[in-house]
């Protein structure tokens, strides 16, 4: 039997008052998932274990049936498997933004995360020049895409802990930046290339708006257990965002390139409806389609978009599959984490989720997908990485 995920990133969210106390997906015009609600049964997911962070890495590596309580190791490493990059078993590996900033001096604030979303040519003639001025055997700087980079650290020991590690970039636009240099205190020799580096970004002949490095989210290399061999099912990850696309790789899934993905609202949803269902007409049994539009619009605060990236999820995305696939296949609806538009990041809730398949076909009156109608069933799936069995068992 097929098998598809469909996951909106960042979908869920808590009552709004410019909406008079509805969420974002109770706004939205969503038919198709209502019809799947009618006959399906909801409920909700802790996707993100007591005590993590309620990062898209943990709460997708839950969703993929993988307990990241154990398993999950760093974002640097997943993006590391994403691009197949190599590590040894006892080297590090940082996500490395590059950032614009006041300084590196305390009270100095973290001004842009992404350095006016830089071009990935520009970053990538930066991070060749790093390479080749401060690269060396301990430290080794690998080009992504945009302002995401690697920083790959020869036997780096692991400093003082997840609770005084460096902050994501993204997290902490336009605030001082001294906490995180006391955790880079942890690391002095990091340090010492964040400073030579930032010494180089600063230079005239620099004309982009990067003018540091900032390395976050390490961790030794990622190892997930087979998908097939562990579900028994050939799988496949159909995503825009690295991040998702890693877990993918690095649990030995199909991940289908499709062109014009973008993360945003106006990504190529059709390409990648064709992408999953010619994976499934091919003998695959099982997709992930991700979709990273209501979370970026959860992070811009902007409820307008968020409604419209559900309503194209809804319409551009279950629609189609449903229409392809009909009552013969299983659907999970889900969210990997909320994205709330009144905090602008993300929670820690447990996500709403609808599930549709053969053995549900008794249609009920009255019934929508959302989140009071995901908590008022009553069904809670208390740990995250079993909802994919739990699916798998009907
Ligand atoms: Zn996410």
């Amino acid at each position: 039997m097929k098998t598809l995920f469909l996951i909106a990133d960042g979908m869920g969210d808590w009552p709004i008052d410019a909406l008079d106390g509805k969420t974002p997906l109770q706004a939205a015009r969503t038919p198709h998932m209502d019809a799947l609600a009618r006959r399906g049964a909801m409920g909700l997911c802790r996707t993100v274990p007591e005590g993590m962070p309620p990062g898209s890495d943990v709460a997708n590596m839950s969703l993929l049936g993988f307990d990241p309580a154990h398993l999950h190791t760093g974002r640097g490493p997943i993006e590391a498997a994403a691009q197949g990059i190599d590590a040894g078993p006892d080297d590090l590996i940082w996500r490395l933004n590059v950032v614009t900033l006041d300084g590196l001096h305390p009270g100095d604030h973290m001004r842009d995360y992404s350095s006016g979303h830089i071009a990935t040519a520009e970053s990538h003639k930066l991070i060749h020049r790093l390479q080749a001025e401060l690269g060396d055997d301990r430290f080794r700087f690998v080009p992504g895409i945009q302002y995401r980079h690697l920083l790959i650290e020869k036997n780096g020991a692991k400093g003082p802990g997840a609770t005084t590690d460096i902050r994501p970039p993204h997290d902490i636009t336009d605030q001082p930046v001294d906490k995180d240099l006391e955790s880079f205190a942890g690391y002095p020799e990091l340090f010492e290339l964040v400073r030579k580096a930032a010494d180089i970004l600063n230079g005239e002949d620099n004309p982009t708006k990067a003018n540091s490095i900032w390395p976050w989210g390490q961790g030794r290399p990622l190892h997930l257990p087979d998908f097939a061999a562990t579900f028994g099912c050939k799988g496949a990850v159909v995503t825009a965002v690295d991040l998702v696309r890693g877990l993918g790789k690095a649990a030995g899934m199909a991940t289908p390139e499709v062109v014009d993905v973008t993360g945003l609202l106006d990504t190529n949803y059709e390409g990648k409806v064709e992408a999953a269902l010619d994976f499934l007409t091919s003998g695959g049994d099982f997709v992930f389609v991700h979709l990273e539009a209501p979370d970026e619009c959860g992070h811009a605060g902007n409820i307008a978009d968020k409604i419209e990236s559900i309503e194209r999820f809804d319409a551009r995305v279950v629609a189609p599959i449903v229409a392809a696939l009909g009552a013969e296949a299983r659907y999970l609806i889900a969210c990997d984490h909320l994205t709330p538009i009144a905090i602008r990041t993300h929670a820690s809730d447990p996500v709403p989720f609808l599930y549709a398949g053969p053995d549900t076909l008794e249609e009920k009156t009255g019934v929508v997908f959302n989140e009071a109608a995901c908590t008022a069933s009553g069904l809670v799936l208390e740990t995250g990485h079993e909802l994919l069995p739990w699916v798998l068992a009907r």
